[in-house]
């Protein structure tokens, strides 16, 4: 089991010892040592797996994976410094998978690594999606009518969030928020127009089927083909 993971921590010392210890199992270790740029990364970028610091030097680990899951459902691992309960207490509240206290045994960081990946990649096959739909969240694919959709980036991510909670209508400020977490590039009509464009690429594949439902005055939801 291989694959890339991203180490956000600002004391190089560790960050050299994590990536050793994730290169020598297999695994392509990336590193950032700001939250920040960690984040712009983590939109950008794939990995499968998060191993963040709760002690950064920008910001807050916990601050980092609060604005990770506004956009993303990858998993977490933190690191914290103390051993103190509130910490994971907190780190887990807010969407991490699980935490390893410093100072700790590489070996025991990367089978935790083993473990998560394990867990939440079988759980992923096993999402609610809506029927009609295949998600890859690994490929970053979707497939519709067993057809690879051709999505830009937002395309997707709005098609994935819609996916998760079939049926279930969404107002436009739930999707900006959920979707558009960076507000430059978000508009009033930014969820329309994405939501057309989608739907031309679904009608492209399937003309018949139109998933994507609109209520009036309401916003969307998506909704099972078959
Ligand atoms: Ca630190």
């Amino acid at each position: 089991m291989s694959g890339d993971i991203l180490i956000i921590e600002d004391e190089s010392a560790i960050a050299d010892t994590i990536a050793y210890a994730l290169k020598t199992e297999g695994f392509t270790p990336h590193r950032s040592e700001l939250g920040a740029e960690a984040l712009e990364r983590l939109r950008n970028e794939s990995f499968r797996l998060v191993i963040l610091d709760v002690g950064l030097s920008d910001l807050s680990g916990f601050e980092v994976c609060r604005r990770l899951r506004t956009f993303s459902d990858i998993p977490v691992i933190f690191l914290t410094a103390r051993s103190e309960e509130v910490d994971r207490i907190v780190g887990l509240e807010i969407g991490g998978d699980d935490y390893i206290t410093k100072p700790f045994s590489p070996r025991e960081l990367v089978a935790r690594v083993r473990v998560i990946l394990r867990r939440t990649e079988r759980s992923e096959m096993a999402s609610p999606v809506a029927s009609g739909f295949d998600l890859d969240e690994g490929r970053h694919r979707i497939r519709f009518c067993g057809q690879d959709l051709d999505l830009t980036r937002y395309e997707y991510l709005l098609l994935k969030f819609l996916l998760n909670a079939p049926e279930r209508v969404f107002t436009r400020t739930q999707l900006m928020e959920q979707v558009w977490s960076s507000a430059e590039e978000s508009g009033d009509r930014t969820v329309d127009t994405h939501v057309k464009t989608l739907r031309a690429k679904l009608r492209e594949v399937n003309p018949n089927l139109d998933p994507i439902q609109t209520h009036r005055g309401l916003g969307y939801s998506l909704v099972s083909c078959r």
